[in-house]
């Protein structure tokens, strides 16, 4: 596994990889690496001929106040768990390799970017889609594969392929989880004992709120209402938003008509969580 540092050494081996006609698949992650990343990296692996893991946490996804700085950085263990699993380039640029001191040009989606973590974390999607654009351009992958956890992140990067006709080919994975349901993050380790409860009620309600779909109930008040009312049992837990959405376009709805998501952040403490579940498909 080749670890490279710089934009010019990932260019020159993408131009050797393409020049013996191999198809590379790209994962795009911020490192600290778990198996909800890992199971990424096998969908590429077997969709790909070549597959490039990026780890980089990019400054400007960050609002004043969040968490760049105290991000989890685990190099050493992301290299071991890369290597073991047959990755053939680990690319980790410096942020000085990526972002010249003045850089001033973003890629923006305007219409899926607007709510929900857009309306909390505002230019959060305008700093996914500028790097996520920006490592497209360097690694120039036949296929690129997402996480299903971010949802609304995967609805836009799919727009911005279609926008602006990225020869992509964009796979997701569903979450990966915990034992008691929690989706694996790496923001989960800011969670203390107390507050790890609490946070498994965020799956939970959401397995409530499909349980009460799967009894024939469509209406999405009462829908979240179900859900609420778990959520309600951990004293700490602060619902950002709840909300049932159309699966594709992620326009709220009244009516939970196939394909229907219920998209779930909250707060515990200075940790923001976010999951979603498909409520019409069993699991
Ligand atoms: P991050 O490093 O948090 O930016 O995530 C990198 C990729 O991993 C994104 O596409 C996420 O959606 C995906 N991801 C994060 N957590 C999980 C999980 N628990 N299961 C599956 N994919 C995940």
């Amino acid at each position: 596994m080749k670890i490279l540092r710089d934009s010019h050494e990932m260019c020159a081996w993408v131009r050797e990889t393409r020049r013996t006609g191999l198809s590379i698949g790209l994962v795009p992650t911020m490192g600290n690496l778990h198996e909800g990343h890992m199971s990424l990296v096998r969908l590429s692996c077997r969709a790909a001929d070549a597959t490039v893991v990026s780890l980089f946490v990019n400054p400007i996804q960050f609002g004043p106040g969040e968490d760049f700085s105290s991000y989890p950085r685990t190099f050493d263990a992301d290299v071991e768990k890369c290597r073991a699993e047959g990755v053939d380039v680990l690319f980790a640029p410096e942020a000085g390799a990526l972002y010249e001191p003045d850089h001033s040009t973003y890629v923006e989606e305007s219409m899926l970017s607007d709510g929900f973590c857009g309306v909390f974390r505002p230019g959060h999607f305008r700093g996914v889609c500028t790097v996520v654009a920006k490592l497209f351009n360097l690694v120039q992958p036949d296929v690129a594969v997402f996480g299903e956890k971010d949802i609304q992140q995967l609805r836009v990067i799919e727009r911005m392929v279609r926008d602006l006709s990225y020869p992509i080919r964009i796979l997701s994975g569903p979450t990966v989880r915990e034992p008691d349901g929690l989706a694996l993050s790496s923001r989960n380790r800011y969670l203390s004992d107390g507050n790890r409860k609490q946070a498994a009620r965020i799956f939970a309600a959401l397995q409530q709120a499909r349980r009460t779909y799967a009894d024939g109930e469509r209406d999405a008040e009462v829908l979240c209402r179900a859900a609420a009312a778990v959520l309600s049992v951990a004293p700490d837990l602060r619902t950002e938003y709840l909300v049932v959405v159309d699966d594709r376009t992620l326009i709220t709805r009244k009516k939970a008509d196939p394909p229907a998501r219920l998209l779930l952040a909250a707060r515990l403490g200075k940790t923001r969580l976010i999951d979603n579940l498909r409520l019409d498909v069993p699991g």
